[in-house]
């Protein structure tokens, strides 16, 4: 007998999408399990806020940028919840920069996004809130904003119960086999048997996918945000002040004040390896320090007292794209990576899950996030994180 056409392992950002796409489908017939208590902070999905943009670096993550705003705008008509802030968004790059703006420029081009071209001065005259260096360069999009994580996260999983699905959280999924067609997972000491599993595990991916004996070249770092209570709050305000990433080894990204009253800055992929179960949770002096030097540099009225500094994880593959897929080897497992960057696209990327599962197809683009792509049959691969 299976228990549910659908099972979903891991509640965090894309799992909780999964479950709630899953249930729209199937209503009851979906049983989606968390290790920890729902909304916890222990993996890559929860703060008040995730960047949202159209401007990717290929003309298929555009295009998957598309859709994604197109998938949360259904979970908002849905839910009656706001989970997107459109607040426009900078790429800025220094001469020379590490992440060159011209791919990030063709592919919108190629995929009809329209952006504006700013140099330093055309930057700092429309946010005087930027001190920037003559050679510094931007690219300008405005659906640009902010995805609203643990409000949306919340909603898809109120979503999912509404459609009848079954939420059960500090409960780990140990033993996944398939079996006749179907899988069978242990939940706490019970088997479910299941007509297909959806591995959405985040930074424990390669525990899960181990027990299947399949090895992928992950690895897992410890990120750090940083709130700072501005020393001019209102020019922080939303309706003033966009989104931005800087483009250059090392990478910053920051936002205008939401959810708590600071503005938040972090250093992307700052080099700490770690691992889920032995990770800090204490945020480090030196990343807090950097993220203050590059405010102090390049945005001072955000400098103020650390309101809140917190940690949480990436899951990256070495070429950084996602990994979507079955799993090798399988007939009826798939799973997903973020490789540090899918938030924005978390309910998309549950819904493709689920018509992956349930249709083995979808109308997605999603051939370069193949688990038989070259880099990740190696076992040492070369790791190119600036993307
Ligand atoms: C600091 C930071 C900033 C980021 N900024 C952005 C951004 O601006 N824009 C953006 O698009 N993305 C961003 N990201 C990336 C994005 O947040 C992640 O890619 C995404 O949230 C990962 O979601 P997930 O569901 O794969 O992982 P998680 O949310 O970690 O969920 C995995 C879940 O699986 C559960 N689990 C694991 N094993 C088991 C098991 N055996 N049984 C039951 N449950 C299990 C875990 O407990 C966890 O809850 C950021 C990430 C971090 C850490």
């Amino acid at each position: 007998m299976t228990d549910y056409r659908v099972a979903v392992l891991g509640l965090g950002g894309i799992g909780s999408a999964a479950a709630f796409w899953a249930s729209r489908r199937l209503g009851g017939d979906v049983l989606g399990v968390e290790q920890f208590e729902l909304g916890h902070t222990r993996g890559g999905s929860e703060d008040h806020s995730r960047i949202i943009r159209l401007s990717y670096h290929t003309p298929a993550y555009v295009e998957l940028a598309k859709a994604a705003y197109a998938a949360w705008e259904q979970v908002e008509v849905d839910s009656g919840e706001q989970l997107v802030l459109r607040t426009g968004g900078l790429d800025l790059a220094p001469a020379g920069a590490s992440i060159g703006l011209d791919d990030y420029r063709m592919s919108m081009t190629a995929a009809s996004v329209p952006f504006d071209e700013l140099d330093a001065a055309e930057v700092m005259r429309r946010w005087p809130q930027w001190r920037l260096s003559e050679d510094v360069t931007a690219l300008y999009q405005d659906r640009s904003g902010i995805a609203m994580a643990s409000r949306a996260n919340a909603t898809h999983r109120r979503l999912a119960r509404e459609n009848g699905a079954t939420l059960v959280d500090s409960a780990g999924v140990g033993a996944v086999r398939e079996v006749d067609g179907e899988v069978e997972i242990e939940v706490d000491g019970r088997i479910h048997r299941v007509g297909s599993l959806i591995v959405a595990a985040g930074a424990w991916t390669p525990t899960v996918l181990g027990r299947l004996g399949v090895d992928i070249p992950l690895e897992v770092t410890l990120e750090q945000v940083v709130y700072m209570e501005a020393a001019d709050p209102m020019s922080f305000h939303t309706s003033r002040f966009p989104i931005w990433i800087w483009m250059d080894e090392p990478s910053f990204y920051g936002f205008p004040i939401f959810g708590e009253p600071a503005v938040k800055i972090a250093w992307d992929r700052c080099e700490i390896l770690t691992d889920p179960e032995s990770r800090s949770f204490e945020p480090r002096d030196d990343v807090t320090e950097a993220v203050r030097g590059f405010a102090a540099r390049h945005l001072p009225q955000a400098v103020g007292p650390v309101r809140l500094a917190k940690t949480c994880l990436y899951t990256l593959t070495p070429d950084r794209d996602f990994l979507l897929d079955r799993v090798p080897g399988t007939a009826n497992i798939f799973t997903v990576v973020g490789a540090g960057h899918a938030f924005k696209f978390a309910s998309l990327l549950g819904r493709i899950l689920v018509d992956l599962a349930l249709d083995g197809i979808t109308t997605h683009d999603i051939s370069a996030l193949a688990a038989d792509r070259p880099v990740l049959q190696e076992k040492d691969p070369v790791r190119s994180y600036m993307v």
